[in-house]
């Protein structure tokens, strides 16, 4: 073994008599000291980030952007095809600009409002689309924001959770995604008894604005209130899509109030439209009158409505997306060597008891979860193969255990 003095880094040539180096590993014939694991291992971790900025030049076009949308998102044809436009503009426009420079005409960006019931992918499509353009997203609920001064989160604390989710890459973060729930629970009128907090909505609508406008705003990288002396981090948010989402019950009725005055003496046809239909017609007066300010409204101009999940989308959510739920069991199964087959009557069943949760998708992966507990928490006392089949009678009863077990071989002692 050679004396620490007497090595020196190969990569660095730092000495081994040099105090501040504490080791060398050894290789064939090389060495490595901890100052170059150090730096190695920081160019490591960049380079798996996910959160690098956005090659500009390999834009999917809208197209691709919603096949890949079809994989993992079951149903919503129309706020697929929509929310993959809007964001192919997005990222062009940034495109556009970075090519053009100072000639480049002012194009206004495309933030989204998706509207629909809960649990229906409202989230899911802006997570996925942020996965795979490789840009950071951050998920917020509006309900948790207030105006400045008030007790709750600042508006700011928002492109904190960005700068996060885009390793404290500041660049990176400034083209990423921002997806807003609840954005319906902050409209004027809303009733909020806290006595601490907003209590308008309209302040948060404000507060809000000037964000989504885009803005230079200084972030506390600890989060928190922003105090004196204190080290900003400044993040520019021209370039940051926004996608807010909500319920906007009763926002169908405004439309269709309007709808039918316009309708000039005759009655409106007995055949009522669809929730979907009458979203179509959606325009910035009915958001406003909802409780929307108009500033808000004009900031986001693209609008878009999801259905309700029917019993056929449950079915489809259960097992077709790439990371479905009976994918993943299969998946968690297959470490304790158990195939999982569910039976056809088993999933509609399972989707059957989500609706009437009328919690959209959200309520079948609890309704997986209370059938599955007892065979997860016995089948890892058993040895080899196994199959575990989950039939109608299991949902029922939720009883999918032992005796759906098949093939099983000796119980470990
Ligand atoms: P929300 O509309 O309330 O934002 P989410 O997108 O958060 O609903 O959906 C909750 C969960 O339900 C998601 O994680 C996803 O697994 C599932 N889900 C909801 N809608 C769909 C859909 N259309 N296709 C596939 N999965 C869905």
């Amino acid at each position: 073994m050679t004396e620490k003095s007497k090595k020196k880094c190969s990569f660095c040539a730092r000495g081994g008599d040099d105090k501040e180096v504490q080791f060398f590993f050894q290789g064939e014939g090389v060495f490595i000291c901890n100052f170059c694991v150090d730096v190695l291992h920081r160019i490591m971790i960049k380079e798996q980030s996910p959160a690098k900025q956005l090659q500009l030049q390999h834009l999917p076009s809208p197209q691709v952007l919603k096949k890949h949308l079809d994989d993992y998102v079951i149903g919503q044809d129309e706020a697929k095809k929509v929310i993959s436009v809007a964001v192919y503009n997005h990222y062009k426009r940034i495109k556009y600009a970075q090519l053009m420079q100072r000639k480049a005409v002012d194009i206004e960006k495309s933030n989204i409002l998706l509207i629909g019931p809960s649990g229906t992918g409202k989230t899911l499509l802006a997570q996925t689309l942020a996965k795979r353009l490789k840009v950071p997203i951050a998920i917020v609920d509006a309900t948790t924001l207030t105006e400045a001064g008030y007790v709750g989160e600042d508006v700011e604390n928002i492109l904190l959770k960005l700068y996060k989710a885009a390793n404290h890459n500041v660049a990176a973060a400034e083209q990423g995604i921002i997806y807003i729930d609840e954005i319906d629970k902050v409209s004027r009128k809303s009733e909020n008894v806290s006595i601490t907090r907003d209590v308008s909505g309209e302040g948060v609508q404000q507060a809000l604005l000037k964000i989504i406008e885009g803005t230079v705003a200084d972030v506390p990288p600890q989060g928190g209130r922003k105090h004196p002396n204190q080290r900003l981090i400044q993040i520019n948010t021209k370039n940051i899509l926004f996608i807010c989402g909500g319920a906007f019950v009763g926002l169908e009725q405004i439309i269709r109030l309007r709808v039918n005055s316009g309708s000039l003496g005759f009655a409106f046809e007995s055949t009522t439209p669809s929730t979907l239909t009458l979203l179509e017609q959606i325009h910035p007066q009915d958001l406003i009158k909802f409780g929307l300010i108009p500033e808000f409204v004009g900031r986001l101009p693209v609008a878009v409505g999801l259905h309700e999940l029917q019993r056929e989308h449950l079915v489809s959510i259960a097992t077709k997306p790439r990371n479905s739920i009976v994918r993943q069991y299969q998946a968690i199964l297959s470490l304790d060597d158990t195939q999982l087959k569910i039976e056809a009557g088993a999933i509609e069943k399972i989707a059957d008891e989500a609706l009437l949760h009328s919690t959209g998708a959200r309520g079948l992966r609890a309704i997986f979860e209370k059938i599955m507990i007892n065979a997860m928490y016995t089948l890892p006392e058993y040895s080899g193969k196994k199959r575990l089949t989950i039939t109608k009678e299991s949902v029922q009863n939720g009883q999918p255990t032992i005796q759906q077990l098949q093939n099983l071989q000796k119980k470990i002692a």
